[in-house]
């Protein structure tokens, strides 16, 4: 395996002995695997809802070295789910209130925080130090640079996603039980969705347990593999559905013509994944809808300028923050309600949402639709709390 150098000369002292007892009696662990997971480097790509149980979970089971990575501050929002955290951690940086749970825990380990946002000018520099990645993030651009960074430094990419009451897990570029190597995130979803199309856990909701069950199920796959038991889900996706009660495996066959784990790839190297998940306002704009910040928003408000101002979320996320004068208009009732705009059709229209994918894709429509003055404002009212009125609630 690929820390057995690690393993050769570890003696267990008899804190260890107790603390890992019950690992030592299982069979295809025993002692020998205790020292696989102690020798072992394990990554976790974001400190949240999927983060909270593996860090807990491989922090207990005394995998030797744990790194967090999470830019994020902690907020009373994610405790519903984010069971790392304590209500005095709201306000700190997600990875030193984890870093600080998880010593109280287990003192044995090395805990690394990585306090920033992993990117393509990083990725490649902190993933290549561990042994295995758990993709614990919750966009597309941190999935498919996750994934690319793996699959070109050979790392096993232990995958779970969650939205709702369904969780997915399984292992990307891996080895499958007979030596082969698995497909890649991308053999999955050679595509990205459209900005907007697929509505995160903070627009969609998530039952606060899922990420419990799908991030234990990550870390049961992350000791797998440390200490070579089992058959791991490298080549099977694990679909579950929490409200039925029902796993459901799906083959996951690699794609002989990956961009990226094929035999002759096309991406050898890490790209810019905020423009390959059309995120970037150069393509926004290329669809007929200019971004502006809330700061030129405000300005505009100050200024009392003609405009329409739309709010596409549901109504009760208008009950928790709102920018003042917006039209209520939910992304989803907006093409059987488009009468109510026709007289705007030369007009101005300003939307937002949450964050900005929403309101981004209610303005494609309208685009689409004839309308031509159309600014989608960025970060939606989240960054308006954070800029411009620290009265009004982030959620
Ligand atoms: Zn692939």
């Amino acid at each position: 395996m690929f820390f057995s150098d690690r393993v050769r000369n570890m003696d267990l002292t008899p804190e260890q002995l107790i603390r890992y007892s019950r690992h030592f009696i299982l069979p295809n662990v025993g002692e020998e695997g205790q020292k696989k997971l102690l020798a072992s480097k394990v990554l976790i790509i974001g400190t949240g809802g999927l983060g909270s149980p593996l860090a807990l979970y491989l922090s207990a089971a005394g995998v030797g070295t744990i790194g967090l990575v999470d830019f994020d501050i902690v907020d009373l929002s994610n405790l519903q789910r984010q069971v790392i955290f304590a209500e005095s951690d709201i306000d700190t940086p997600k990875v030193d209130a984890a870093a600080k749970r998880l010593r109280q825990m287990n003192s044995d380990l090395k805990i690394i925080k990585h306090n920033e946002r992993i990117t393509s000018a990083n990725a490649l520099e902190i993933i290549k130090n561990y042994d295995i990645i758990i993709d614990g993030t919750d966009n597309f651009p941190t999935r498919y640079l996750t994934n690319d960074a793996c699959v070109i430094l050979k790392k096993p990419n232990v995958y779970g996603s969650i939205y709702r009451f369904d969780g997915l897990v399984t292992v990307f570029s891996g080895k499958n039980s007979a030596g082969e190597d698995g497909p890649c995130y991308r053999c999955l979803y050679p595509e990205p969705p459209p900005p907007g199309m697929v509505p995160s856990c903070a627009e969609g909701g998530v039952l606060g347990i899922l990420p419990g069950t799908v991030g234990v199920i990550q870390a049961t796959e992350a000791v797998k593999l440390i200490c070579g038991i089992g058959k791991s889900l490298v080549g099977r996706l694990m679909v579950y559905d929490a409200l039925n009660m029902t796993f459901r495996e799906l083959k996951v066959r690699k794609d002989p013509n990956c961009p990226v784990c094929s035999k002759n790839p096309t991406i050898t190297e890490l790209i810019d994944y905020e423009q390959f998940c059309g995120l970037k306002n150069h393509q926004a704009e290329q669809s007929g809808v200019k971004e502006i910040s809330v700061q030129e928003l405000k300005q505009k408000i100050d200024a009392k300028e003609d405009f329409l101002l739309l709010d596409v979320r549901e109504p009760f996320e208008t009950q928790i923050a709102k920018i003042p004068g917006g039209k209520l208009m939910p992304l989803g009732d907006l093409e059987a309600k488009l009468k109510e705009f026709e007289s705007f059709k030369d007009e101005e229209i300003v939307a937002y949402c949450h964050r900005g994918p929403r309101s981004r894709r209610a303005l494609e429509i309208l685009h689409s639709k004839g309308f031509k003055n159309l600014k989608n404002v960025s970060g939606g009212v989240d960054a308006w709390a954070i800029h411009i009125d620290q009265a009004v609630s982030r959620y």
